[in-house]
């Protein structure tokens, strides 16, 4: 095993699963620091994960026994712009597993599209609630449109089909399994190139997005908590700076997600420095997509405190469990 550079007495690594003791799930990788430092009360916390109510494969009620399985102590439901997958997560969700109802909302900045996680939120709440809808009823029509490009180029992908694929929130992962079976593709990430889907991509068409910085405000509004979901993504396109995370900030941001598996180990480091000058929390999180990403649960974890100050923040909905 590598040595931790955090040293014993700092430790803050989310990269490696953080308890050794009467493990849930899988057995664990151990380090002594971990043994010597850690509170032995350390929740397993993910807190971005995708289910069937938008671009995931897993169904919602079998996303929280997954969750479970994978050692997990804390799962947020976070799908792209909609809370439809709130209800079957709690009414399956397993004894002994705390659900953060939330979503991922799309926002943009400059003509850069950006995410929000948004936690805790009273989806009831109707300004947020006409936003997210919006955002949902354009995203069926950009997908049609995206279709209607396909078909007039005679790839055989099908409205119908498509939104059969999409048991919620349709998004471009659901085009691109159709682009797969119509064999033009083997995989979704073949498919987000600009041949095909890719942002500015040749059948790709752009959706409504809220300002980044106005979907913070609404999010704080609703009673919820907001953290920038991975803010230094850059393989996925143009990022922002440092000045729109300091107006989100002022805005009431809550943190930002620095552990996540786009993000290398140098944007990691500087997300820490900027979260710590801006006195936001940082968190970690899978991003999980079921077999739409290779991202497995868990494979980022978010540290105690910082959900703590999260679950603190947020007045919207009580997070359901232990
Ligand atoms: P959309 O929100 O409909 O524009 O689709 C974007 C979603 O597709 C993102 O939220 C990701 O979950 C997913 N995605 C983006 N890039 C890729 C990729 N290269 N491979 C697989 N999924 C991707
Ligand atoms: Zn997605
Ligand atoms: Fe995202
Ligand atoms: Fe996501």
């Amino acid at each position: 095993m590598s040595a931790c550079r955090s040293g014993p007495r700092r430790h803050t690594c989310t990269d490696r699963p953080r308890t050794t003791l009467a493990p849930a799930g899988p057995v664990r990788a151990t380090h002594p620091s971990y043994v010597w430092s850690r509170p032995l009360s350390a929740r397993r916390i993910d807190l971005h994960t995708h289910s069937t109510a938008s671009d995931g494969t897993t169904e919602p009620g079998e996303l929280v026994l997954q969750a479970r399985l994978a050692g997990l102590d804390v799962v947020a439901l976070t799908d792209h712009d909609t809370t439809s997958g709130w209800a079957p997560a709690a009414a399956s969700r397993p004894e002994g597993l705390a659900l953060v109802r939330g979503a991922e909302i799309s926002c943009s900045r400059g003509g850069i599209s950006l995410h929000l996680l948004a936690y805790l939120f009273d989806a009831e709440e109707p300004d947020l609630a006409a936003r997210l809808a919006a955002l949902v009823d354009s995203r069926v029509h950009r997908a049609e449109r995206m279709v209607a490009l396909l078909t007039a180029d005679g790839a055989g992908v099908t409205w119908e089909r498509v939104r059969q694929l999409a048991g919620g929130t349709v998004g471009r992962p659901h085009v691109a399994q159709a682009l797969i079976e119509q064999g033009h593709v083997s995989t979704v990430s073949e498919a987000f190139t600009p041949e095909w889907i890719g942002t500015h991509g040749r059948y790709w068409v752009g959706k409504l997005e809220l300002d980044v910085v106005e979907a913070v405000g609404l999010v704080v509004r609703a009673g919820g908590a907001a953290v920038f979901a991975h803010p230094a993504a850059r393989r996925r396109g143009r990022t922002v700076t440092d000045d729109v995370i300091t107006e989100m900030a002022a805005a009431g941001l809550a943190g930002l997600e620095v552990d996540h598996v786009d993000h290398d180990a140098q944007a990691r480091a500087d997300l820490r420095a900027l979260a710590a000058d801006l006195d936001l929390v940082t968190t970690g999180s899978s991003d999980y997509h079921g077999t739409n990403k290779t991202v497995q649960l868990a494979a980022n974890l978010t540290p105690e405190s910082s959900y703590e100050a999260i679950v603190e923040r947020a007045t919207g909905v009580p997070v359901l469990g232990p």
